[in-house]
């Protein structure tokens, strides 16, 4: 397994952070790791301190059918294909064409990177995602192997779970049959509220063993980061939270290679 799309159709959840850091911590054990940017809002980029325009970013990527020319290298072994605000008109612009539902997935297929397809070049492919179920999403769920589901330790955070789950399982039945649903991981955690810990519990309840034991906690020092271009892992490399991003993708590796077992 080799592509991991970050999706909760609720913004602010930690999603990008946790795609970021994760990809981040990867690229230290010296894995190469693509993180694509298919969310119009371009956080994953700014997080990274990545600005482009819609000529440099995925939606040109996706008219030409390659994208290696438009990769950015923040980090030794980290690549970022960045998105721009352009991508919210791809919507409309998908609706008529035939398997618009496979565009992501081709372009990933079809793309090389120094000679190598993309998934031979990389240890691991990470997609975020904009905070909806649209056909962006549908794309990113029909184009990725694993889906990991970032949740916030906050009061609603499971509403809507069910729907996205129901979601995943439409894909997974009409587009993308190897598809599974890869993990959990809990969020904005904070030991001194006893929500945090009622909400990660009733998480276990619902989702049992896919829900990682890793619990990334709340620190304003994550919210900090991204304005100055950098994960919390490079910021502040001592910070709880890059701790638990560390531990997070030791967690996430073993996983891995218990899957393709
Ligand atoms: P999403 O991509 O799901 O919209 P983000 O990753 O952008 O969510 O996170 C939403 C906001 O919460 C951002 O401002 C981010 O910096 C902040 N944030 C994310 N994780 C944490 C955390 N562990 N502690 C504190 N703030 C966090
Ligand atoms: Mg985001």
């Amino acid at each position: 397994m080799k592509i991991f799309a970050f999706i909760n159709q609720k913004g602010g959840v930690g999603k990008t952070t946790v795609a970021i850091n994760l990809a981040r911590a990867l690229s230290l054990k010296n894995y190469k790791i693509l993180l694509i940017d298919f969310d119009p809002q371009a956080n994953a980029g700014s997080g990274l301190g990545i600005r482009v325009n819609k000529e440099e970013s995925i939606y040109q990527a996706l008219i030409e059918g390659n994208c290696e020319r438009f990769f950015k290298n923040p980090y030794p072994n980290f690549y970022v294909l960045p998105s721009s605000i352009d991508l919210v008109g791809l919507e409309v612009e998908l609706v008529d064409l035939p398997e618009r539902e496979y565009l992501l997935k081709k372009l990933i297929e079809k793309s090389t990177f120094n000679g190598f397809p993309l998934k031979n070049f990389f240890d691991f492919i990470f997609i975020d995602s904009p905070p909806s179920l649209s056909l962006i999403t549908v794309n990113i769920l029909t184009a990725c192997e694993g889906v990991i589901i970032p949740l916030q330790c906050e009061y609603y955070a499971l509403e809507g779970l069910s729907l996205l789950v129901r979601t995943i399982r439409g894909i997974k039945k009409s587009f993308n049959p190897d598809l599974v649903l890869f993990g959990l991981v809990l969020t904005m955690y904070d030991k001194r509220n006893r929500l945090s810990y009622e909400v990660a519990e009733e998480a276990k309840n619902h989702f049992k063993w896919i829900v990682f034991n890793t619990l990334i906690p709340r620190s304003v020092r994550v919210s900090e980061a991204p304005s100055f271009g950098k994960p919390v892992i490079d910021y502040e490399p001592q910070n709880k939270a890059s701790l638990s991003f560390i531990e997070l993708a030791e967690e996430f590796l073993e996983r891995v290679k218990n899957y393709s077992k």
